[in-house]
């Protein structure tokens, strides 16, 4: 008896997957700290956003310009930024190994985030992942205060009302079913459109408040675990 792959003949598909997108949000879920509020504390002010909470919340100012005002006030170049970044951020246990692992089973998996290109180039590239695909914002870091360089997301979301990481989703998904990966507010929208979701801390609280339902999670190695139950495919 043949068994496993070619010889077997034509009605034998080895290892049969079904395929997904899965996008990972970057602060807070590769990373273990959101790396955002690291550079904040340590060089910026941070009662800047406090203060025009309320005014975002009434519609005042938009989230964009509450963080532009609140990153302004960050004084550090790239450099120092990076060795913040380095030292503190950390990565979650599994990232490496699931990523290799997703790859080898033909999965398409992206970083959808609303960070900086600057510091997520910095932390794959530093993981050997440099050709891992992402989507973010881009920051100008200086010793008198940062500019934010907004990525285009298109129109402002209909549902949420703001640039989206479902745009980055709609681009590149095609007929994929989507597994999101994620732990903050700037996942709540997007989740909307995956097929399953992972989700800590507050995105978990979220979607647990309204009701969704979504597969906690504190380690990829869980992600794994769950994925490859759920793209096993059994032969009809
Ligand atoms: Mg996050
Ligand atoms: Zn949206």
């Amino acid at each position: 008896m043949l068994v496993g792959g070619r010889r077997s003949g034509l009605w034998y598909h080895p290892a049969p997957v079904r395929r997904f997108l899965i996008a990972i949000d970057f602060d807070g879920t590769i990373t273990q700290h959101d790396t955002l509020h690291l550079i904040v504390d340590r060089f910026g002010d941070r009662s800047v956003w406090d203060r025009l909470t309320p005014d975002v919340i009434a519609g005042r100012v938009s989230v964009e310009e509450a963080m532009q005002a609140e990153f302004a006030t960050v004084r550090a170049t790239p450099d120092q930024v990076l060795e913040l970044v380095r030292a503190r951020a950390g990565v979650r246990a599994g990232f490496v190994e699931f990523i290799a692992w997703a790859r080898a089973r033909g999965h398409d998996v992206r970083v959808l985030s609303n960070g900086f290109r600057i510091v997520i180039d910095d932390t794959l590239t530093r993981l050997g992942l440099a050709d891992l695909p992402f989507d973010s914002h881009d920051a100008e870091f200086s010793a008198v205060g940062t500019r934010l360089v907004w990525t285009a997301r298109g129109e402002r979301c209909a549902l949420c009302n703001r640039p989206c990481k479902r745009f980055d989703l709609a681009a590149v998904r095609g007929d994929l079913p989507v597994a999101y990966v994620g732990d903050g507010v700037s996942d709540r929208c997007v989740c909307g459109a995956a097929d399953v979701v992972f989700a800590r801390a507050e995105l978990a609280d979220w979607l647990r408040d309204a009701g969704r339902p979504f597969v906690p999670f504190d380690s990829f190695g869980q992600v794994r675990a769950h994925l490859e139950q759920l793209t096993k495919v059994y032969p009809g």
